[in-house]
């Protein structure tokens, strides 16, 4: 058995109506029940939260926010905060996707204010961290990664990290078909897991859950999870359908037992 329970986490970015979140909820709710051996969570568009989060009761299926801003409330037009989050019932909150650094500006800066904040509302951050194309062909994969990880988590120390989870996310593998090779991930998340422990402190950098995304689906989920620094899968077009996520979650599931 491993000592970190795998978590498998489903990014539905910008897809669902109100309806069809629940109808998705409700088939990933019925497969969980009260609980597996691995942690699952959805992440719904922000206008379906409290819809999902109903469809959820009585399941084991945690709630994710996609995004949120780092102040609890205040003149911020179009933001969440994590006080919202808590109040609608998310436990986890993506933070720091790719998307949202390439399409919307978000900075390390942003993204390490929105960490603490969700941390000081017990809301769990799931870090988004990752190199382009180029950079992973010039050979700094590991430079960007790791600096990615030391920016989110500057000035924050093992204690106040806590729960804190990180999603390794190769640009050049999300929604593309093209999956990192097992070994090349097993590569960067023993590299995040050493800089933590030389960061924050050995114990705490083995409890922290490493995830990892990019074109994750039932055919390569029990390679990349047998890797024994990847604990569990952060999933974009696969978590749309039950057909690709419920195997998913099997295999965190043969992770978790193995
Ligand atoms: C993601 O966007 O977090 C992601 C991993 O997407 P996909 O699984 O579609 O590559």
């Amino acid at each position: 058995m491993t000592s970190r329970r795998p978590l498998i986490a489903g990014n539905w970015k910008l897809h669902k109506t109100l309806a069809e979140s629940r109808e998705l909820a409700r088939a990933i709710a019925s497969h969980v029940g009260s609980g597996l051996a691995c942690e699952v969570v959805v992440g719904p568009v922000a206008t379906s939260l409290a819809a999902v989060k109903n469809t959820l009761a009585g399941s084991a299926v945690g709630l994710a926010a996609q995004n949120t801003h780092w102040e609890d409330s205040g003149a911020f037009t179009g933001e969440l905060s994590p006080v919202l989050l808590l109040d609608v019932g998310c436990g986890h909150c993506i933070i720091g996707h790719s998307e949202r650094r390439q399409l919307f500006g978000e900075t390390d800066a942003g993204v390490r204010k929105k960490v603490a904040a969700l941390l000081v509302h017990k809301v769990v951050p799931i870090l988004c961290v990752g190199e382009s194309l180029e950079q992973r062909e010039a050979g700094q994969t590991l430079d960007v990664v790791l600096g990615q990880v030391e920016a989110a988590t500057e000035g924050l120390d093992a204690v106040a990290l806590g729960p804190l989870v990180i999603a390794y996310e190769p640009i050049w593998a999300i929604g593309t078909g093209r999956t990192a090779k097992a070994e090349d991930a097993q590569e960067v998340h023993g590299a995040i897991r050493a800089r933590l422990a030389e960061l924050k402190g050995e114990s705490w950098a083995d409890s922290v859950r490493i995830l990892y995304g990019g074109s994750v689906k039932p055919s390569n989920a029990d390679e990349l999870l047998a890797q024994p620094d990847v604990d569990g899968a952060l999933v974009g077009g696969a978590s749309l359908s039950p057909d690709n996520f419920i195997p998913i979650i099997d295999a965190g599931v043969r992770r978790a037992e193995s």
